[in-house]
């Protein structure tokens, strides 16, 4: 590895000394937000020095702020996948939808990253003993990782924070503190404990090490795209994608994140700075309110309403003005959605794309959802949302308890059990829809909703590519379910609904259409009388009604 001096930087006044130590405040002017700053004797040796070395994130060790190796902890963090979204893409009509999975970290978060490195630095420092405050992730997080490393932890989180990620925080040995009250609130208890009892406390977005470790998720997905599209146009190696979407409570993520592009345009690696997609619930929005307010600080929200722990950040602090600055400057958004869009998107990427996340995590894809509904992201742009968490079993006081169906067998070996009730169990498990059949000429949309079928337990999906073929076939297989394109040749989407309707024996079927019409008011009034649900094909389809599709099916 190249020689690289790392020095200590403060945007308020330009002060900068060499990096020895997490320093609390600037000794110059007291102000307390301090960036790392890195010196290389040369180039950067990237990408070429990259090959060959272990696919963590401590790939990126030239700018990583840590002195020796000797104290790295670390347990494969980093190095996920950037997953192209083919279903959800083609629903919402995006090209390059792509999904960075940080759930496959070690304990199920990107907090993985921050941990690595900030226990790391612990270490360093000779630490042996550590006070943090979290909304769940962190501190599950850190719990491993100064395990491993032998530091004792105090955890103060939120007491709405999931019962089961209380129980991984534990039983890494970490002393669990539940605290009812704001995340600031947490906060400040936290930090009241770590003065009386002399401990060292976590700083979060202002320590040097959390933040550093988040630019290896953008160093990450710059290379990915590099991979996948060719160097950027005036011919960088890597790429930096037009969006950058995530779920923000604190806004560390993307603060690291706009960093390690920085770096990356410095360093000529890549070219430009993404358009930040910053999500939060509607229940705790702070960032949200405030920028639609054009308030230069953030206000607080007193009385956070989120059931989504891991976002309950009601004073924001520095990251705000920072990443308000970003949307400003480079284009972007701050949106909220609520916890209930979030339940539903996360049902809806678990189904579609194979992916279960928390909550916390749904939220940004619900947020996706709204872009793409407003028009705000353009089709052909590179869009990248961090797939922040996984839901592991956390959440299922608020997703219910309603999971599968049981069927005991058992009695079926005993003659004397009455038949019946093991065939009306059988029944019961049946899904109500298991045929249904696709009118659709164009071939592309048919393959995808006959996928999509499929994966929600369809058993039999008949194709039609004209609504002659498609009446004839709904007399032959007598479908539970007929998903019907508007615009085709021949007999159209409008004239199958009328002969379905005169036909007694066909009247009940229930239809879905799936369209990529605007409608008249008239056509809206006629399709409203006619079918169970409309579907907008080509730009978006509107995941409520999707969620209904998918609904009538489970
Ligand atoms: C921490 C966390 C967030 C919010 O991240 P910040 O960048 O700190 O705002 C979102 N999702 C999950 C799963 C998290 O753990
Ligand atoms: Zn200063």
């Amino acid at each position: 590895m190249k020689p690289v001096r790392i020095k200590i930087f403060c945007p308020a006044c330009q002060y900068e000394e060499e990096y020895t130590h997490p320093m609390i405040e600037c000794p110059a002017c007291g102000h307390t937000y301090l960036n790392a700053r890195y010196e290389i004797e040369g180039d950067l040796p990237w990408p070429e020095a990259l090959k060959g070395r272990p696919g963590t994130m401590w790939r990126f060790r030239e700018l990583l702020p840590l002195h020796n190796d000797v104290n790295i902890v670390s347990m494969g963090e980093g190095g996920t996948p950037l997953i192209h979204s083919q279903n959800l893409g083609a629903m919402l009509g995006l090209k390059h939808l792509y999904i960075k999975d940080e759930r496959q970290g070690p304990t199920g978060s990107f907090k993985d990253r921050q941990a690595s490195l900030a226990i790391s630095t612990m270490r360093e420092m000779g630490i042996n003993e550590a006070v943090i405050a979290s909304t769940g992730n962190v501190a599950i997080a850190y719990s491993a990782y100064a395990a491993r490393a032998g530091i004792k932890l105090w955890a103060f989180i939120i007491s709405s924070v999931p019962p089961e990620k209380m129980r991984e925080v534990t039983i890494y040995g970490t002393e669990l503190i539940k605290v009812t009250g704001t995340y600031n609130q947490v906060k400040q208890v936290a930090a009241r404990f770590a003065k009386s009892k002399g401990l060292f406390v976590d700083r979060g977005i202002r320590s040097i090490a959390a933040k550093e470790s988040m630019k290896t998720i953008a160093f990450e997905i710059a290379e990915q795209l590099g991979e996948i599209y060719g160097p950027s146009p005036g011919g960088a190696p890597w790429r930096t994608p037009d969006w950058y979407i995530q779920a923000v409570s604190g806004g560390l993520g993307p603060v690291g994140i706009m960093k390690a592009f920085r770096e990356l345009e410095a360093f000529g690696l890549s070219e430009g700075l993404p358009k930040l997609g910053n999500i939060q619930s509607s229940g705790c929005d702070p960032m949200v309110r405030s920028f639609h307010a054009g308030e230069e600080e953030a206000s607080p929200i007193l009385n956070p309403q989120t059931r989504i722990a891991t976002v309950a950040t009601d004073v924001p602090g520095i990251a705000y003005k920072l990443l308000r600055q970003d949307v400003l400057e480079h284009g972007g958004a701050f949106e909220s959605v609520s916890d209930e869009e979030a339940y539903r998107a996360l049902k809806t990427i678990a189904r579609l794309e194979g992916l279960s996340v928390e909550p916390a995590t749904a939220l940004a894809f619900a947020g996706l959802f709204k872009l793409v509904r407003q028009k705000a992201i353009d089709p052909d742009e590179i869009v990248v949302i961090n797939c922040t968490g996984h839901t592991f079993p956390v959440e299922k006081h608020i997703l219910g308890g309603d999971l599968g169906r049981d069927v005991d067998v058992r009695p079926a070996a005993r003659a004397d059990i009455p038949r019946e009730g093991l065939l009306t169990a059988l029944e019961a498990v049946d899904r109500n829809i298991n045929r249904v059949l696709v009118i659709e000429d164009d071939p592309a949309a048919a393959q995808l909703m006959k996928r999509i079928l499929r994966a929600h337990g369809v058993k039999e999906v008949f194709q039609a590519s004209d609504g002659r073929a498609g009446l004839e076939m709904v007399r032959r297989t007598r479908p539970d379910l007929i998903v019907l394109d508007l615009m085709m040749p021949g007999v159209d989407g409008f004239g199958v609904l009328d002969r379905l309707k005169k036909d007694q024996a066909l009247s009940n079927v229930p239809v879905i259409v799936v369209t990529a019409k605007d409608l008249t008011a008239e056509e809206r009034r006629r399709l409203s009388t006619q079918v169970e649900g409309l579907l907008q094909k080509g730009s978006f389809i509107d995941e409520t009604v999707l969620e209904d599709l998918l609904n009538r099916l489970g």
